[in-house]
């Protein structure tokens, strides 16, 4: 039963664009209604009409430890009778700062600010000033935020032309942003070569998350570190979404590759608004006060939002086998689809994060991601929704597990996913 969503939707589209705030919520890809949500507690997710589901978008990414983890909500209720916001420093920036620095050692200076999307603005801001240069190179199909700059994919094969991919982005805002293939060298190389000296950043998703899940190829990072350092460009790592997930000091980790920046958001915020970005000092001190590069926040640094992220980051710090138990989940879930569909499906999977794609190409880039039936995936989809999976409404997007779902989650997750893959005429 859905009669409360529906109802809440046709209200909520009266007053709120396409009825939500963020617009893969509005399930259109999928052609269903949205659930509005009304609580969430460990691996579970509820309806406003009661209906439960074992929740694997966890709000995209920020909920590595499932819903409302008791440690965390202690903390966010103490520090909530202390006051919501200053607008001045505190301790816990200065903790969180040092906790991000332990983690992630490339990010030896970082700044606070409230969303992934002002962390990678202003991450591409630092590596211009820095650099004093003025183009940066993307992939298709990676997905840094909504700034002006990075809404950008290029239209297709055509590597060199750069247009907006939203109505209300001027051209001219968007003439710096080249675009490269994902795990394709030569076209890296080609933009340095038409360009040179010109480019300040290479920016990436060190695995890609936004076209459904992409894993780079052997060297590819390597080589993006390579050529940007030969070139005195920066190699800036988006990992809003790798960041403390794919282990605990992400992907650059994960990967043994180091970034001059890195953009982090979601678990760093342990499910409150907070982006991060940062690099070594000689880069940071470009940032205002210190220097030139201005960025500035009303709420950055939120006293809530640092504490959530804080007490995240340290139950994370103290249990690093979490990231094998996510990995062995991960992998069970992607056998599991292998299983029950073989050859006419690709499962890419890497840690806690995972996508099924309807294709029977390997999936590498975007070309391939793209070539995934979509008709398929929303059918798949409506099948999970209705046996109580809640999963990205999109094929564009990952799955995300978080250590509180249980063996049990896991084995029924993957008999629905089976049964659903079943019932699919392909
Ligand atoms: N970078 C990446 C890799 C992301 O996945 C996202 C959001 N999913 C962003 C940036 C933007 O973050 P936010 O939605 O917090 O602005």
């Amino acid at each position: 039963m859905e009669t409360k969503s529906k109802e809440l939707f046709e209200r909520a589209k009266k007053h709120i664009p396409g009825g939500v705030n963020s617009p893969v919520r509005a399930f259109q890809a999928v052609g269903r209604t949205p659930r509005f949500m009304k609580a969430a507690k460990g691996s579970r997710i509820w309806d406003e009409d009661e209906n439960e589901f074992i929740d694997y978008v966890c709000s995209w990414g920020p909920g590595i430890l499932g819903h409302a983890d008791p440690r965390v909500i202690k903390k966010v209720k103490e520090a909530c009778d202390l006051g919501l916001t200053y607008g001045a420093p505190t301790q816990k920036e200065v903790e969180l700062a040092e906790l991000i620095a332990e983690l992630v050692p490339s990010m030896e200076v970082s700044r606070l600010v409230s969303s992934g999307t002002e962390a990678v603005m202003s991450a591409v801001r630092a590596a211009r000033g820095y650099t004093g240069k003025d183009k940066i190179i993307k992939f298709r199909g990676c997905y840094h935020g909504h700034s002006d700059g990075l809404l950008v994919k290029a239209g297709s094969g055509a590597l060199t032309t750069s247009v907006p991919d939203s109505a209300g982005v001027p051209a001219d805002y968007t003439k710096n942003t080249l675009v490269a293939e994902f795990n394709d060298r030569d076209s890296v190389e080609a933009l340095f070569q038409s360009n040179p000296g010109e480019i300040a950043a290479v920016i990436v998703e060190p695995v890609a998350a936004n076209m459904g899940v992409v894993l780079p190829e052997e060297g590819f990072l390597e080589f993006l570190r390579d050529i940007t350092k030969n070139n005195d460009s920066l190699l800036i790592f988006d990992e809003v979404i790798t960041g403390f997930r794919l282990a605990l000091g992400g992907a650059q980790e994960y990967f043994h590759v180091t970034p001059d920046l890195t953009t982090l958001g979601k678990i760093v915020g342990g499910g409150m608004p907070i982006g991060a970005y940062g690099g070594k000092r000689e880069i940071m001190q470009m940032i205002s006060p210190d220097g030139p590069v201005y960025q500035a926040g009303t709420l950055s640094g939120n006293p809530i939002a640092t504490t959530a992220g804080i007490e995240t980051l340290k139950i994370l710090k103290e249990d690093p086998d979490i990231y094998k138990r996510l990995e062995a989940r991960g992998e069970k879930m992607a056998q599991a689809v292998r299983d029950a569909a073989g050859e006419r499906v690709r499962v890419n999977q890497i840690g806690s994060l995972l996508s099924v794609f309807f294709t029977k190409n390997e999936v590498r880039d975007y070309e391939s991601a793209a070539s995934s039936d979509l008709e398929l995936y929303a059918e798949y989809f409506g099948y999970l929704l209705d046996h109580g999976i809640y999963t990205a409404p999109s094929q564009f997007e990952a799955m995300f597990l978080s250590d509180v779902h249980t063996e049990e989650d896991i084995e029924t997750t993957c008999q629905i996913m089976r049964d659903a893959l079943c019932s699919l005429r392909f």
